[in-house]
């Protein structure tokens, strides 16, 4: 599992420190496992143990967070970013974007995964290395809400 010892030796690799800001910024991932977090999101959590914080700040530290792979930066189509700690291979995810409410599900779809990757080497020839599945459409809430009519 990807913990704080991860993050220490990817940014020794690249002779970066864990600043006491970036340390602030990983450990907001650290508590919303499997969530999709936007730059305010981070902001206003830490802002509530440090008011000194600057927004610049947490854009910078996720930015330089996203380019190390600590994290992954998203994109649900409404014009905000978002992030997640990237939990590499084994736990890459499917994204079910809810075009109503904006709320955003993860799929692990392995094996469904494996045998479309294989399907498209047999095909082509292709070797996938990365992928970034993205699914539009209606949660479960939203549905029921639309049968009710609300
Ligand atoms: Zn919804
Ligand atoms: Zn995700």
């Amino acid at each position: 599992m990807f913990d704080v010892d991860d993050v220490l030796q990817t940014l020794a690799a690249h002779e970066l420190k864990l600043t006491p800001q970036r340390r602030r910024v990983v450990e907001v991932f650290f508590r919303h496992p499997g969530e999709h977090l936007s730059a305010d999101d981070v902001y206003a959590e830490v802002r509530r143990e440090h008011p000194d914080v600057g927004l610049a700040t947490i854009y910078r530290t996720l930015d330089l967070l996203s380019d190390l792979g600590i994290l992954d930066k998203l994109e649900f189509g409404d014009g905000r970013s978002r992030y997640e700690l990237d939990r590499g291979e084994r736990e890459r995810h499917l994204h079910l974007i809810c075009t109503r409410c904006g709320r955003v599900e993860e799929l692990q779809p392995d094996e469904l995964l494996a045998r479309l990757e294989g399907e498209i080497e047999r095909r082509t020839g292709f070797l996938v290395v990365d992928r970034e599945l993205k699914f539009y459409g209606l949660c479960a809430g939203c549905r029921a809400d639309r049968q009710a009519g609300r």
